[in-house]
């Protein structure tokens, strides 16, 4: 068997199609335009590079994108108090603070502080508690994206065994929350997981989001299997790979995520569709008129 790729990037495209269009629609119909706000404290390379791709990904679909910039040794209390100025701002219907915070920051108050009406990332606890009784309002991108992959190939969920191994907050969690909630059987694995391909094995669905390359081997995985490697790794040559031996795994999988090119590109993506989703609410548009599941 050779896996069909899941082609991210164009999935990632015909969402930011729609996204051009929602913006356009709700400027034409309301006058209303929607803004993100995007807070870094220090200067982290990759943060850099991920801020600049969302501030162009927002450009492309027409959201106004505000970039507020602090020094590493900034104090919390600023950043804090430019979160609560946001957060009052009728302009701005999405904060998002780039992660990594430096070491002195407090995550937990920093996070709180967003309004969790304008939490497009979804960490606020608000919207995290609501994502385990399945009424989150701002799903987290990641965890959102390899949904609407798994939705666009067709792939069922319900009754199936799925298997997420990698636990953190920002997407193993959240990830299995969502396969739970669309009655999928899921099992959680992390790295005190003992005999991780005895899980793994019986995955119908497999999500990996643990940062290590090749963790994850062809013959861990399940004849026929849908294989979703969130993970990026940049390898010592400056190559950059995903959890999986992807050759390998590809063989035994009927569908896998390429890195890059999978999941990647849906992260960015879904932040935009929770931006446009967010002004469109600050508006109180009824359901029917401004529908956005329809992706
Ligand atoms: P994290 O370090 O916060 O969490 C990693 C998780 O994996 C932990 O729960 C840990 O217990 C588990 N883990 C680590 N080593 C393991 C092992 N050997 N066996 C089993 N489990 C193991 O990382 P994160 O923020 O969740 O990100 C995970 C990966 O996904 C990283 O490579 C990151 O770069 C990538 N990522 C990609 C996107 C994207 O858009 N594609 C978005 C977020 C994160």
């Amino acid at each position: 068997m050779t896996a069909t790729i899941i082609d991210g990037k164009s999935v990632a495209a015909n969402v930011r199609r729609n996204c051009r269009a929602r913006v356009d629609d709700l400027w034409r119909r309301f006058g209303a335009s929607p803004g993100l706000a995007v807070i870094m404290v220090g200067d982290n390379p990759a943060s850099t590079v991920y801020v600049r791709k969302k501030i162009q990904a927002c450009a492309d679909v027409g959201i106004k994108s505000h970039k507020f910039l602090f020094s590493a040794t900034e104090s919390q209390d600023v950043v804090i108090a430019k979160i609560q100025e946001l957060s009052a701002d009728p302009d701005i219907h999405g904060i998002l603070v780039q992660l990594p915070l430096p070491k002195h920051f407090d995550l937990k108050a920093v996070l709180g502080a967003i309004d969790r009406e304008k939490d497009v990332d979804g960490f606020h606890l608000y919207n995290v508690g609501g994502l385990v009784v399945g009424e989150t309002v701002f799903p987290p991108c990641t965890p959102y994206g390899v949904m609407l992959l798994l939705d666009n190939a067709g792939v069922e969920i319900a009754g199936r065994n799925a298997v997420v191994v990698g636990a953190s907050n920002i997407v193993g969690k959240p990830m299995a929350l969502m396969l739970m909630q669309r009655e999928a059987t899921v099992s959680v694995c992390h790295v005190k997981t003992r005999d991780l391909a005895q899980f793994t094995i019986l995955a119908d669905i497999l999500i990996v989001a643990a940062g290590c390359p090749n963790l994850i081997t062809g013959p861990m995985v399940k004849s026929g299997a849908v294989v979703i490697d969130v993970g990026i790794n940049r390898l010592a040559n400056g190559q950059l790979v995903g959890d999986c031996d992807f050759d390998a795994v590809r063989k035994r999988a009927s569908m896998i995520t390429p890195v890059p090119g999978g999941v990647g590109p849906m992260t960015v993506t879904m932040l935009l569709v929770n931006t446009i989703n967010s002004a469109a609410r600050s508006l109180n548009l009824a359901h029917e008129d401004f529908v956005f599941e329809e992706l």
